[in-house]
């Protein structure tokens, strides 16, 4: 009964062919009829992905698989390559141990695949490496074979670059090695694939040499004098011949044997062609395969001779770790609280420790308007009926804060589209669990009832920012409540869209781009049959900053009988890169004051100050400092001015976005001593006007999102491309050639403002030659004064204002500010 378990994601850059692939392995685990294996990607089953031949939603599918007699099921998530989705690749990688990283051999490594090797080498996840469209160095390029092998050899090397840049040495042999049989190449569309291990299996007979000895023949210097009937390093034979090195001879050679045969065929002519050659090798062509198609009967004799589902299971068998073997050393890194029961009991994977799942995201149920639940058991066994402890992202083991009582109604297994009910799961696998749906937002913890001292798993981090928002109403007035649910549930359904919702009736999305939001709106009409939504453009998100040490600025209460003196100043970059990415933990008081006086150079007295972070608590931008002494009270009202200070960094002073890179000071305070004088109404109030006052005190600045843009082109329309990036404001950083091609790919970085339509521009200058892709890459100061009238911030500023409904002048020093 217990099969050994693999949970791997398939990860790429957008279009190198992971939901190809996976499909190889969908059909070999008898899903689908491998006739349709590369027509149908079973994967991509909403109608919005077959339309668009992207991968959107990431989806799982347990697939089994029996290999030299022992079971195995490989939980497979291939997720969704173009960036905009990428928290939908964070959602994947949580929940699984290892990842096929697919590579284009044409195109290489490109700026996806290191953005979520990076991530998976962060979750501490295993790589392999599965090198993917060789057909095209063979047909399209026309590589001899040495060529080819130089090729691979350079994508190997660039990805063990990527590799060695962001491994954090908890996981052993992370590097790719053809040698080791972590690599695999093949073409998925044609449903082949072979690793060194599959031919040194073929070869071992003939050269009377163990497969792993002769895998290492397989590779590098490494060449077979028929002379001599020897390997050797030279690649001179005994009589001064040239030789082809063995990987080009053994290797790549019958590959390029048949692809010959396969060009000289004319149409119907491959079956008498090809017989005599694949029979030599062992397989057999029947009747039936003289009546196919040259391109289906070659599809066919591939994956009966290097069948790509093998390689790639053997791979993801031999070389990424089981459950047990991953959660020893992921345990530590997922656990949010200290080494206790729980933690050990993950760590374990025990099925008989306490419950702990982290849920990854919410699935939408088709037509019912409820989730299923979906994670991965770390730790004990979930059952029908499990009485549960839902602990969310604000959970606080102090206060009880998030946590709720639900009921798992069922287990459920993904099989892609389809789900199967099961009575209980295990630790290490990937569930669905229905009837949990209402307490959960996004992501979760999931426990036995009782465990009231259980901490959370981590949550993930995003890569992502949603930068790009979109306002949406309802034609009629009536309908504004069902458009409310239905934003909630697309918030629900989707890792990365923060929805606000606005008293006037009109709601903010904030995805990651124009894509993204297009999709969400796709979704939403979806889900409100019938009613007409109207949207605005799309709108970025802009962020409020400061860009001096400002003057202390004094408030006092609406009554009066309190004040407090507060001032902002600029907080560095490095340091609000770190707070964003959670380097900086909070949570922990004393690690957090090590970092900020070891890492960034402040004052050790000030650091044990910090009061708190903020907006967000999960990747704050701001911090409030409290550089009082011994004053009264202030203990008691701390969470006021706390509060306060949320408020601010939610709503800043110019336009009411977000605040970012602020250090607050409490410089001083006054209090009441009667504590009904300092009530929180009054000091909240109070510590806000401050912090408004302080932020216009020291001049605030407008913070502009920047996208990365990468497009990969044709070198003959290069021109064409810099024109449209250098009118978008654009700056050009370099360019890369992919060797022996005419193909490059220009990187540069360009405003999200100036980015609407981008894509279309592009490949209209192009006739269709250019490939962009964006990602958010950093927020940037727009270097003007907004206070001062015309100026670029200054009308941004306003045209928000407009928007938000808010008076168009931006408020002045006085409206804050109180007099002694
Ligand atoms: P994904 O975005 O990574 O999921 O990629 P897909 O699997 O959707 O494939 C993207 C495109 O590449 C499709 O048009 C596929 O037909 C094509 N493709 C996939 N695998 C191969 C391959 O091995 N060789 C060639 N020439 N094309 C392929
Ligand atoms: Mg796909």
């Amino acid at each position: 009964m217990s099969k050994q378990v693999r949970n791997i994601s398939v990860i790429a850059h957008v279009d190198h062919g992971k939901s190809t692939l996976t499909d190889s392995l969908v059909g070999a685990a008898g899903i689908i009829s491998m006739e349709s294996v590369g027509k149908r990607r079973f994967t991509d089953n909403r109608p919005d992905e077959i339309e668009k031949g992207i991968t959107i939603k990431s989806t799982a599918i347990s697939l089994p698989f029996t290999v030299l007699e022992k079971d195995y099921l490989i939980n497979v998530i291939d997720s969704p390559g173009h960036v905009d989705f990428s928290s939908e690749v964070t959602a994947a990688l949580r929940v699984t141990d290892g990842a096929m990283v697919v590579v284009d051999s044409v195109e290489g490594c490109r700026s996806q695949t290191e953005t979520v090797l990076r991530q998976a080498l962060q979750e501490r996840i295993k790589p392999v490496l599965m090198v993917n469209k060789l057909d095209r160095c063979i047909t399209e390029l026309q590589f001899t074979p040495e060529e080819c092998y130089k090729n691979l050899e350079r994508i190997i090397e660039s990805t063990n670059v990527i590799i060695s840049s962001y491994a954090d040495g908890g996981v052993d042999n992370v590097q790719v090695d053809p040698i080791l049989g972590n690599i695999a190449f093949g073409s998925g569309k044609t449903g082949w694939a072979f690793t060194l291990q599959t031919f040194a299996k073929f070869y071992s007979e003939k050269f009377k040499t163990d497969t792993d000895k002769l895998a290492k023949k397989f590779w590098g210097e490494n060449y077979y004098c028929h002379e001599r009937s020897k390997w050797q390093t030279s690649p001179l034979s005994k009589s001064g011949r040239l030789l082809q090195r063995g990987f080009c001879e053994f290797v790549l050679g019958p590959i390029y044997k048949l692809y010959k045969i396969l060009s000289e065929s004319e149409e119907g002519k491959l079956y008498e062609n090809i017989k005599s050659t694949v029979e030599k090798i062992g397989i057999l062509v029947t009747k039936e395969d003289s009546n196919k198609e040259n391109k289906v009967l070659f599809q066919s004799v591939m994956m009966r001779f290097i069948p790509a589902s093998a390689a790639m299971v053997n791979m993801i068998i031999e070389h990424l770790p089981s459950p047990q073997t991953a959660q020893r050393y992921r345990s530590s890194l997922l656990y949010n609280g200290p080494l206790d029961k729980y933690q050990t009991s993950i760590s374990e994977c025990n099925p008989d420790g306490p419950l702990m799942i982290f849920v990854s995201k919410m699935v939408p149920m088709s037509g019912s308007g409820r989730f299923v639940a979906f994670g991965r058991i770390f730790s004990g066994t979930l059952r029908q009926g499990h009485k549960l402890r839902i602990l969310g992202p604000d959970f606080n083991p102090n206060t009880d804060k998030d946590a709720h009582n639900s009921t798992a109604q069922s287990v459920m297994i993904m099989m892609g589209k389809k789900m199967e009910s099961v009575a209980e799961c295990g630790p290490g696998n990937v569930v669905g669990i229905i009837g949990i749906d209402k307490f959960v937002n996004k992501s979760c913890t999931v426990t036995d009832e009782s465990n009231k001292d259980a901490h959370p798993i981590k949550n993930m981090k995003h890569s992502v920012s949603a930068v790009v928002q979109v306002a949406v109403e309802t034609e009629h007035a009536s309908d504004a409540q069902k458009l409310t649910d239905g934003l909630k549930r697309l918030s629900k359904a989707d890792s990365l869209i923060q929805c606000t919702f606005n008293d006037s009736g009109q709601h903010v999305i904030a995805g990651a781009g124009e894509l993204h939001l297009e999709i969400c709106i796709g979704e939403l009409q979806g889900y409100l049959k019938g009613i007409v939504i109207k949207k605005s453009k799309p709108i970025v998100s802009l962020t409020e900053t400061v860009s001096s040490v400002g003057e202390k600025c004094l408030a006092k209460s609406p009554n009066k009988l309190n004040r407090i003196y507060v001032s902002a100043e600029p907080l560095s970059d490095d340091l609000v890169r770190d707070m964003e990415s959670s380097d900086i933990n909070f949570q922990d008081a004393k690690a957090c004051a090590k970092a900020l006086t070891e890492r960034h150079g402040w004052d050790s007295e000030e650091a044990k100050r910090v009061w708190a972070m903020g907006p967000d608590e999960q990747k704050p931008t701001n911090v409030l400092v409290d550089c009082t002494r011994g004053i009264a009270y202030l203990n008691d009202v701390k969470d006021y001015i706390v509060d306060a200070f949320r408020l601010v960094t939610a709503s800043g002073v110019l336009s009411e976005e977000q605040t970012r890179g602020i250090k607050f000071n409490v410089v001083d305070v006054h209090l009441h001593n009667d504590s009904s004088h300092r009530g929180a109404l009054q000091i909240t109030s109070m510590a806000r006007r401050a912090l408004l006052g302080a932020m216009l005190a020291a001049r605030p600045r407008i913070m502009e999102p920047i996208y990365s843009v990468d497009v990969q082109t044709h070198e003959s329309v290069m021109g064409g491309i810099y024109n449209v990036i250098n009118k978008r404001r654009g700056v050009i950083s370099g360019t890369e050639q992919t060797c022996g091609t005419p193909i490059c790919v220009i990187k540069c970085t360009v405003p999200v403002l100036d980015s609407f339509g981008l894509t279309e521009e592009l490949r209209s200058v192009t006739s269709g030659q250019a490939f962009p892709q964006l990602g958010f890459d950093h927020w940037s100061v727009i270097n003007c004064n907004p206070l001062e009238d015309q100026t670029k911030s200054n009308n941004l500023v306003k045209e928000t204002r407009i928007r938000k409904k808010l008076n168009v002048n931006i408020p002045v020093l006085s409206d804050f500010v109180d007099r002694m």
